[in-house]
């Protein structure tokens, strides 16, 4: 079948375009891999979405699934592995081996955690390393954990594990922290021990996390600090692989838009 639109992503981006398209009677597929996007990692409730003075992430998941299911148009949890253009259209292909085709694609698939790059953190993801705070805390009751990044999103993952966690540190490469003042105060009050200037070289252990081994970029000095938990909070990036072959990147992988159309 000829769709007349495919919408690739179910997070906030995606579920609006599936919304709006359902609304102008587009014959429209949403493909997603998981509803809510980046809001799944979200480690305190939300406060900032007009119309709710809180809300969990997972809560606002749950309301933007139920509205998409709503609308006339068919979803497919999948994963899009290539994009490509035919002569009518473009062809979507998804990892279940399914393909399928329409006139348009809107990709609405956001970012994925960036990693960290060191030796050991792909070995013990799900053994101590972890890029979801919402999904991972309650693992790590009385255990020390490091959350590595000092943005807002490593502040707000240091304060939720503190309501599990013996011990919670935050390193930060630069020489200061960037998370908002209030953050920070609340990261305070709470005892979370902030290390700035720490340039992470290695994660350590047998079968599970072990240890940080990073350098004090001031001093040089090549530091061991022992936890259980290895939070990664350093940023995103683009998750748009599948179209490499048919639009413009920018250095960082993000797509060029032509913004006057
Ligand atoms: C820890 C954290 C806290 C945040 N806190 C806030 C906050 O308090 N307030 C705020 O306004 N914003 C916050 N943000 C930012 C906000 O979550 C993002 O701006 C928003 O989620 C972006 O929406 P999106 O739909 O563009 O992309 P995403 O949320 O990234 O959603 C992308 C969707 O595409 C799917 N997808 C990706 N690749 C594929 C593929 N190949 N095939 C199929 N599906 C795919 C994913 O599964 C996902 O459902 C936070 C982000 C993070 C990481």
């Amino acid at each position: 079948m000829m769709y007349d639109l495919i919408i690739i992503g179910g997070g906030p981006a995606g579920v609006t375009a599936a919304i709006y398209a359902a609304r102008h009677k587009l014959k429209t597929l949403l493909i997603t891999r998981s509803f809510g996007g980046q809001i799944a990692r979200k480690a305190v409730e939300i406060e900032n979405y007009p119309g709710f003075e809180k809300i969990s992430g997972l809560e606002l998941i749950q309301r933007f699934e139920k509205q998409a299911r709503k609308q006339n148009i068919d979803i497919e949890r999948d994963l899009v592995e290539k994009v490509k253009k035919i002569r009518k259209g473009f062809l979507v292909a998804t990892t279940s081996r399914t393909r399928f085709q329409s006139k348009a694609v809107i990709v609405a698939s956001g970012a994925d955690p960036r990693p960290l790059e060191v030796p050991g953190e792909k070995e013990f993801i799900g053994r101590g390393v972890s890029y979801c705070t919402a999904c991972d805390a309650p693992l790590f009751q009385e255990k020390a954990v490091a959350v590595v990044g000092g943005g807002n999103s490593g502040f707000e993952a240091a304060l939720a594990l503190t309501n599990y966690a013996r011990k919670v540190y935050i390193l930060e490469f630069l020489p200061q922290v960037k998370a908002d003042p209030s953050l920070r105060e609340l990261a305070r009050r709470k005892k979370v021990e902030v290390r700035v200037n720490a340039a992470l070289k290695e994660i350590q252990g047998e079968k599970f996390v072990e240890a940080v081994v990073y350098q004090d970029r001031r001093s040089k000095k090549t530091i061991v600090l022992k936890v259980q938990g290895v939070f990664v909070e350093i940023g995103s990036q683009p998750a748009t692989s599948f179209v490499r072959d048919l639009v413009d990147f920018s250095k960082r992988d993000e797509i060029i838009v032509d913004h006057k159309t």
